[in-house]
């Protein structure tokens, strides 16, 4: 039975993946931040470990991760933020950056060693369209995404002699939480502006992910698999 680590599972995207994992009989390890109801009642229903551990947080993470042998780890943590260039303060740009990429780096550190030493491993980054294309009122959010495909693809060629796969999903528009802030004129423009014309669901992401998880994929690395209904192409 291998081992999953889903950062920021309590929720969205995540929430999604721990409870697919679950089902399909991994033993299941997922951390949030605040969520401590969500995270209760996930680990209650899916029989899935709930760890508070901010990623961000290099002490926490060394702490209550480093111990954990995990073979499969899902980057998924993060945060996002609309607002102006001009209005992003240092401190906006420092948080989105320990986050999502800060985090990545901490967790991936933290637990790889497991990997090595068995010569086997995946880790899956969710990255973002956003991170591909950039997106207007969100640049520090872009350029963190697109940090975590940097990452992704020099961590890939660094681990490939030790047979662990490092890829990233890039989803479009998810219907989460943290698009909580889009109007419904917002998500019918979306919408439209997508040739499968419709909003992307967590299982579309989670899907990709388990693709990635799987045996199937082990010839795959370095890669960015979109999910986002044609809206990039
Ligand atoms: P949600 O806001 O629904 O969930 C975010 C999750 O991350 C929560 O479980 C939250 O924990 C956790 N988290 C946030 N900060 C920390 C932290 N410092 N330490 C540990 N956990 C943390 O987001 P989504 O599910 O939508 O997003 C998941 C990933 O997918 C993110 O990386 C996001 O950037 C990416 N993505 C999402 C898209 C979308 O349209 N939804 C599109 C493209 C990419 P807690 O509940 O405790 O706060």
């Amino acid at each position: 039975m291998k081992n999953v680590l889903i950062t920021g599972g309590s929720r969205g995207i995540g929430a999604r993946c721990v409870r697919d994992f679950s089902d399909l009989g991994y033993r299941v390890y997922f951390t949030y931040n605040k969520s401590d109801k969500d995270a209760r009642i996930l680990s209650e229903q899916t029989g899935a470990v709930a760890i508070k551990c901010d990623v961000s947080d290099s002490c926490d993470v060394t702490e209550k991760l480093s111990k954990l042998s995990v073979d499969i780890l899902v980057n998924n943590a993060g945060i996002s933020q609309i607002k102006m260039m001009q209005d992003i303060t240092e401190e906006d740009w420092d948080r989105m950056f320990s986050v999502n990429v800060k985090g990545m780096f901490l967790t991936s550190k933290a637990v790889m060693g497991n990997m090595i030493r068995n010569k086997w491993g995946r880790i899956i980054n969710i990255s973002s369209m956003w991170g591909e294309v950039g997106a207007s009122c969100e640049v520090h959010y872009s350029a963190s995404k697109a940090a975590v495909i940097g990452f992704t693809k020099a961590l890939a060629k660094e681990l490939a002699p030790s047979n662990i796969t490092v890829n990233c999903v890039s989803p479009g528009v998810i219907m989460t939480d943290m698009n909580r802030e889009l109007t419904e004129i917002d998500l019918e423009n979306l919408c439209n502006e997508t040739p499968l014309m419709r909003i992307g669901d967590v299982s579309d992401v989670s899907g990709a992910v388990m693709y990635l998880a799987d045996e199937k994929a082990s010839f795959i690395t370095g890669t960015v698999i979109p999910v986002n209904g044609g809206i990039v192409i």
